[in-house]
């Protein structure tokens, strides 16, 4: 029987106030409906708001400690349904098992890193340049915070904002992607079963028009957090910054990775099938495109063909799959629509460029793993986001040339390269204009415990996820503390 998934309002599970639902679909085989969903609007979103808005001032008063031992629980339930959940994550995403496993796997460590934080929310303590007058910083929440979290880690994106909103004593709006509500709701299902109070964390299901944009637009939400594309990221900062309100984004990127002519191919090429093809190139992160140096761009081009022709394309769950669907027809058409775009432009297609509908694919929104070569610069597929498993080859005389392709684009998100000179790799670390530099390694493979995200039209404001400059520094404003116990007026800057 197919499920179905409410939202969660002040501690209580309920439906739509529209009473409609929209379905949520298996993208490797849309005759699995795994759910009917609420279908919310402006009067789900302003309940939700008034709940979390209500819960505010006894969260942020209990101990932040109190709120890691919580969260740690949380944590403890994820690792023992880490597989039911990746099993999920593969049915509602598309992603290959490892990688839903991956996904779940994240989460359980971005809240363990969180627990961790509520013994570690650290200000200052500074000397005062008056006697007998204390000088401190600390970190308090922002209020209610609104989060807007994309389809491609349904777990773990999540997990990077709600987590250190909790942490930091905000109360919660969430608004997970109309793709897969389901893998929202299991996770706060978990927050739920660990002891968060009613009204502090709230999910709303729904549209980007109809529950994304009146969160946004709430006066009585303080932060927007969001992740998802470039051209709803900016609609929304421009909301924001019209209504003064606190915002961060992170959205899309073009992720090169440079291979050297004193690179080692082999691992080059693992790095590159990784990064094209992992998630079916669904990953902000994923390596569109590879610069690759003059004197072995021949025989790279030839190698990866040959691994690519070979990944077995299908349904995730299956073992044997190393490749799944796109995650709607949307994303399908789109990543067909720049395939087209890239022949009309020019470039030499080698490998895949259409959707392989047929056998074990029949329903699903499957692409075949697509090489383009003679790639330039200036072409589209060279320089947009296309989020689909389709991998520009670009060829360079060295490595300057290559650095200045590489950041001659409009995002900053994530750059590799693979050379085995320090010097070469130095420079490509100093010069490269990204949020995550690779060096020997692909474009993927962030880890929680640093802040994730980018530069130029990637990201705005405070990074995703934990360490100094991440995700804390957009749920908590700065408070400074003077206490001054000399019993006479103090003066600072004149006594
Ligand atoms: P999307 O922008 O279409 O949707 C993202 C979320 O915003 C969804 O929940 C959606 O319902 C909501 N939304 C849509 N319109 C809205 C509006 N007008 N107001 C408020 N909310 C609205 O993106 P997507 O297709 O879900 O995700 C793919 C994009 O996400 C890609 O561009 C990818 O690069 C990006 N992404 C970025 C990162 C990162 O950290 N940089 C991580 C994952 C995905």
């Amino acid at each position: 029987m197919t499920e179905s998934i409410n939202n969660f309002i002040n501690g209580k599970w309920v439906q739509a106030m529209s009473g409609k639902r929209f379905p949520s679909l298996n993208p490797a085989d849309s005759r699995d409906v795994i759910a009917r969903v609420a279908d919310s609007d402006v009067r789900d979103v302003n309940a939700a708001v008034k709940a979390a808005r209500l819960a505010f001032p006894s969260w942020s008063n209990l101990p932040a400690p109190k709120r890691g031992e919580m969260l740690y629980r949380a944590a403890e339930i994820m690792v023992k349904r880490k597989k039911v959940l990746g099993t999920l994550v593969t049915r509602e995403m598309g992603k290959i098992l490892p990688e839903g496993l991956g996904d779940v796997q994240e989460a359980i460590d971005m809240t363990y890193y969180m627990a961790g934080e509520g013994r570690r929310l650290c200000g200052e303590t500074v000397p005062s340049e008056l006697p007998n007058k204390d000088a401190k910083s600390m970190r308090v929440p922002m209020g209610v915070c609104g989060l807007i979290t994309p389809w491609n880690f349904p777990i773990a994106i999540p997990s990077w904002k709600i987590t250190p909103a909790l942490i930091a004593g905000n109360t919660v709006v969430f608004k997970p992607a109309e793709e897969t509500p389901v893998c929202a709701t299991r996770f706060v299902e978990i927050l739920e079963e660990a002891g968060v109070p009613h009204g502090v964390i709230n999910l709303v299901h729904g549209f980007g028009e109809t529950v994304g944009d009146p969160l946004v637009r709430h006066p009585d939400v303080d932060a927007i957090a969001f992740t998802g594309s470039n051209e709803v990221g900016s609609q929304i900062a421009g909301i924001c910054g019209s209504l003064q309100k606190h915002f961060m984004m992170e959205t899309g990127g073009k992720n090169p990775i440079i291979i050297m002519d004193d690179a080692d191919m082999d691992l080059a090429i693992e790095g590159a099938l990784w990064g094209g093809f992992g998630t079916s190139g669904q990953r902000c992160t994923a390596a569109s495109r590879l610069i690759v140096h003059k004197k072995v761009c021949d025989r790279l081009i030839k190698q990866f063909k040959k691994r690519a022709a070979c990944l077995i394309v299908g349904n995730g769950q299956e073992q044997k799959t190393q490749m799944g669907p796109m995650v709607n027809e949307a994303q399908y058409q789109k990543a067909l629509n720049y395939i087209d775009i890239g022949k009309k432009e020019g470039a030499r297609l080698i490998l895949g460029g259409k959707g392989t509908k047929r056998g074990n694919c029949a329903y699903g929104n499957f692409i075949e793993p697509t090489i383009f070569v003679d790639v330039t610069p200036a072409m589209r597929i060279a320089r947009e986001e296309i989020f689909g498993p389709v991998v520009s080859i670009l060829k360079v005389n060295n490595l300057r040339e290559a650095i200045k392709i590489a950041n001659d684009i409009s995002f900053g998100l994530s750059a590799a390269i693979y050379s085995r000179d320090v010097n070469k790799t130095a420079v490509f670390e100093r010069d490269m204009d990204a949020g995550l530099i690779y060096i020997n390694a692909s474009t993927i493979g962030a880890e929680i415990q640093l802040p994730f995200g980018g530069t130029k039209k990637t990201g705005l404001g405070p990074r995703d996820a934990g360490g100094r400059g991440g995700a804390l520094d957009h749920y908590t404003k700065w408070k400074v503390i003077y206490r001054d116990f000399s019993g006479h007026l103090q003066k600072a800057q004149i006594d």
